[in-house]
This record gives structure tokens, C-alpha cells and sequence, in this order.
């Protein structure tokens, strides 16, 4: 078990995939094998330089990294502190984050000889990359997604179709991602031989936490050089928006040893932190328990059912959150705040005003808290959060909240 005060916050997970307390691989036991042989072949991939130079190869050419760290001077001007760069992921192949984890886990999939991929959706953002990453090496492609979503997010239903994807709907529970998950690690356990599980957040059994997280730590990386570039020392804070955590982590992984860089998770406030149901904030209004392979931070009701987490964003309604960030909170490195659906679509609006770039909305609930943050700030403070999507999905979403504009 890792110490509670460690000398590194980038040493873990422990060898049985523990952060503190957190994390672990709860698992079925026909499952166990193929946990035991994915953290393998994971550990052989990451340490053959051909695995890492297949992978920046396709990170230049198909993704179009490195994403710009792009000065937001207007936005900057408008709140009067911080100096607010945006790191610009939403430019990536497929208009988010989740293709640099999708194409880690597909490579290693094809070095496992596995040729059928499964996944869990929710918005449909990891559906769709996992489902151009399918098309790209010829593999097929099963997409779990809870019927409601299905319905919610018709656009990204067609585009994995275009794929050549199978969209599976999910009629259990409540229907959305939660649901979505519970039925792609059911297919797992009963294709064991044939099947790579491709986990589109930093959750699940280890080693998804560990192994998502390296894939997203790219943008980390890439923000470090980018900023000694522009001026030439580090930032002082960072800001990433929290739905299971993958991009957050990703940028804030490289930073958690450099105690001069302030680290801020947002989670979904959606209406309120007061109403049991009503949003997505595991880590202000959840407690630790157990779910899809892992233990952290879950909202859940007295007898420990799982909740609905409600957010404006489908990106972000997921009930638990990554057992890293759970640890992190725990010893205080990451302070998690949270920002509600009309916050975030005020910062969304700004955004679309000021900077000419439409958001999608989990950023702009980063967005909310960067201008809260940032007014407090020195004009020298360097702040950065990661725009980990484009809103081109979530236009309609937002035009019917705002009264058809
Ligand atoms: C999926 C998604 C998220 C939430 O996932 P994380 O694992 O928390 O990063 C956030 N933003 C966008 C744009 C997404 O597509």
C-alpha cells in the first residue's frame, strides 16, 4: 500500500493496482486471468520502443498532436487575474481526449492477437473513437450504450454506424452508462478468449486506471514543453473538468511532484450539491464502495445502491470517479471543486463569445471554475486547463436548453 504522505504522488498504483485505498481489481473470477494477462502484455508493450514509436507515429499523423497551448487573452481580459491558456485537445481526430487512450489500448489489443473489441459509452465520445480505431485496423467493433443515451445522442449513434460499429442498447437499470458498463464486463466474461475490453475512462480493474492514465499523459507532457516554450517556467495552476477522470489526470500526472503547480479537478454540480439525485459529484457528495472493478468514491443512497448522477453534461453523469483522483483528494494534492449545469452553460456561451471556439460542455464546467479561480489570481499567474472537447456534439443540447436562441 502506498504511504499516506509518499515522497512521489506519481509512484502508484501498488503492485495489486492500489492508490491508498482505492483502485484494486474486483473482478469475477473467470475474469481474473485476463486482468493478469492484459497488465502483462501492458508492461511488455510499454516497454518496447516499437509499441511507443507506433503509438507517437499515429499520435502525429492520425490524431494531429501536439494539440496547441493556445493564450485565451480575451477571456484573460474579461476576469482581470490569471493569464489562462487553453490546451487544446478538442482539435484531436474524433473532437476529443479519448482517441489517445483508444489507439494505446487498440495496439495493445492487436499485440494480444485479440480482433474483437467491446466498449461502454455514454455520450458516445469513447463509442466513436473506439469505433474509428476499429474501422482504421480492420477490427470488429461492439458498442454497449444505455438505451436512454441511444435516444439522447442520436448523432454519435449514427457516426459509429458509419464505422461500421454494432451499437448495442442497453435495457437494465436506468439505462445509461452505468448500466452500459455492467453489460460490457458481463460480454467479457462470457467471450473471454476472443475479446479486448477497451475502458474509455481512468476506472475500471487494474490496470485501466494506471494504463489510461499513461496514455492521457500526453497532454501533461506535451503542456510542460509547450509552456517553458511560451514563458518559459511551469504553470502555476491547472484545471480539467472530472466525469471517470482520464483527462484530467492526464494533465495533471506530470505535475503532481512540482509542489508549485496548483491542481483543481471539476466535477458536475448539475443543479445542485443539495439534491440527492440531481448531480454528478462523487467525490463532494459520494463515499467509498465498490463498482466495476475497483474501490472509490461512488454516489450512492443509505443501503448503498448506486445513484443516477444527473449532469447537463453525458460526458460527465457518471456515478464514481477514478481511483486516483479518490487517493488524490484523500491526501490533499487535488483540491475538487464542482460547478452546476447553469454555471457551465454560462462559461460555455463566454467561450463561444469571446474566444471563437465552442466548448464542449465538460470543459465548460472547467471553463466556470477557471473564471472564479483566475479573478483571484496575479496578472503573472500562469493557469491552463484542458479544453478536452469540441461542443459541436452538445449544440442542440444547448440551443433547446436556451430557448431555440
Ligand atoms: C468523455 C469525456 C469527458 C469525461 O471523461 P474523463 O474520463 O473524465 O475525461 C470529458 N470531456 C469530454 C469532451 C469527453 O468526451
Amino acid at each position: 500500500m502506498l504511504q499516506d504522505h509518499p515522497n512521489s504522488f506519481r509512484s502508484g498504483p501498488d503492485d495489486t493496482g492500489h492508490f491508498g485505498m482505492f483502485g484494486g481489481r474486483f473482478v469475477a473470477e473467470t475474469l481474473m486471468p485476463l486482468v493478469l494477462d492484459l497488465e502483462k502484455a501492458y508492461a511488455a508493450a510499454k516497454a518496447d520502443p516499437a509499441y511507443q514509436a507506433e503509438l507517437d507515429h499515429l499520435a502525429t499523423h492520425y490524431v494531429g498532436r501536439p494539440s496547441p497551448l493556445y493564450y485565451a487573452q480575451r477571456m484573460t481580459e474579461h476576469f482581470g487575474g490569471a493569464k489562462i491558456y487553453f490546451k487544446r485537445d478538442e482539435l484531436n481526430h474524433t473532437g476529443a481526449h479519448k482517441i489517445n487512450n483508444v489507439l494505446g489500448q487498440i495496439l495493445l489489443a492487436m499485440r494480444m492477437g485479440k480482433k474483437r473489441i467491446i466498449a461502454e459509452t455514454g455520450a458516445g465520445q469513447h463509442g466513436v473513437a473506439t469505433a474509428t480505431a476499429c474501422a482504421k485496423y480492420g477490427l470488429e467493433c461492439i458498442v454497449y450504450m444505455g438505451a436512454v443515451d441511444v435516444e439522447r445522442q442520436a448523432p454519435n449513434v449514427f457516426r459509429m454506424k458509419m464505422l461500421g460499429a454494432t451499437v448495442v442498447p442497453v435495457q437494465s437499470g436506468a439505462r445509461t452508462l452505468k448500466d452500459a458498463m455492467n453489460e460490457a464486463l458481463r460480454d467479457w466474461v462470457t467471450n473471454v478468449d476472443s475479446t479486448f475490453y477497451c475502458i474509455g475512462t481512468a476506472a475500471g480493474p487494474h490496470p485501466y486506471p494506471m494504463m489510461v492514465r499513461d496514455f492521457q499523459c500526453v497532454i501533461g507532457n506535451e503542456v510542460r514543453e509547450q509552456m517553458m516554450a511560451a514563458e518559459g517556467r511551469l504553470p502555476d495552476s491547472l484545471v480539467a473538468a472530472i466525469g471517470g477522470g482520464s483527462n484530467a489526470i492526464g494533465l495533471f500526472h506530470p505535475f503532481l511532484d512540482d509542489p508549485s503547480v496548483e491542481i483543481f479537478g471539476v466535477e458536475a454540480a448539475g443543479h445542485g450539491l443539495a439534491e440527492p439525485n440531481g448531480h454528478a459529484a462523487s467525490l463532494a457528495g459520494g463515499k467509498p464502495g465498490v463498482l466495476h472493478g475497483n474501490r472509490t468514491y461512488l454516489l450512492m443512497d443509505d443501503d448503498g445502491q448506486i445513484l443516477e448522477g444527473h449532469s447537463i453534461s453525458a460526458g460527465l453523469d457518471y456515478p464514481g470517479i477514478g481511483p486516483e483522483h479518490a487517493w488524490l483528494r484523500d491526501v490533499g494534492r487535488v483540491k475538487y471543486l464542482s460547478a452546476t449545469d447553469k454555471e457551465a452553460l454560462d462559461a460555455f456561451q463566454l467561450c463561444c463569445r469571446l474566444e471563437g471556439i465552442i466548448p464542449a460542455l465538460e470543459p465548460a464546467h472547467a471553463l466556470a471554475k477557471v473564471g472564479e479561480l483566475a479573478a483571484q489570481k496575479p496578472k503573472d499567474h500562469l493557469m491552463v486547463m484542458n479544453m478536452c472537447g469540441r461542443g459541436d456534439k452538445d449544440i442542440f443540447n444547448v440551443a433547446e436548453v436556451l430557448g431555440g436562441m
